[in-house]
């Protein structure tokens, strides 16, 4: 659970990491980090510009790609395909492995640690490493598979 005291803690964290990187800090900036860290789940470029046009009203989408761009080269903020949707961002405090629906579009996370063996494997064996939380895994949830015969 985050206290509103934690997130303004992060949230000073994060502005901190973009200033030691040598980035400028904006009101765009920091907007954008304070909404990413508020954020339950996932946005997409177009969620964080509807949420940030109350306060910008001047904003618009390439500024955003701009800022995410940014503080992703920081390694501040990630993003992942679900499916064949737009791109989605999250602060990227937790590592996890990303797990979408293919019939009704839910969306879990699970721990990276389930995947340790995988990626362990594919980095001795073939010299690969891998960024499994780039891309959603597709599949077919509990609740889906519960109610089709085939399962
Ligand atoms: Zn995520
Ligand atoms: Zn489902
Ligand atoms: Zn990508």
């Amino acid at each position: 659970m985050n206290t509103g005291n934690q997130t303004f803690n992060e949230q000073a964290d994060y502005i901190a990491q973009v200033h030691s990187r040598g980035g400028r800090i904006t009101t765009a900036k920091k907007l954008a980090i304070s909404i990413l860290s508020q954020a339950e789940g996932h946005l997409t470029a177009e969620n964080l510009c509807d949420s940030m046009r109350p306060s910008i009203p001047k904003i618009n989408l390439s500024t955003i790609y701009r800022i995410l761009e940014e503080l992703e080269s920081y390694g501040l903020v990630s993003h992942t395909h679900f499916g064949h949707g737009p791109a989605t961002y999250e602060i990227k405090a937790i590592e996890h492995i990303h797990l979408i629906c293919q019939i009704c579009d839910a969306e879990e996370s699970v721990s990276q640690t389930l995947f340790k063996n995988v990626g362990k494997e594919l980095l001795l064996k073939f010299g690969f490493k891998t960024d499994l939380s780039h891309f959603a895994i597709p599949g077919i949830c509990k609740n889906c598979r519960s109610k089709s015969i085939v399962n």
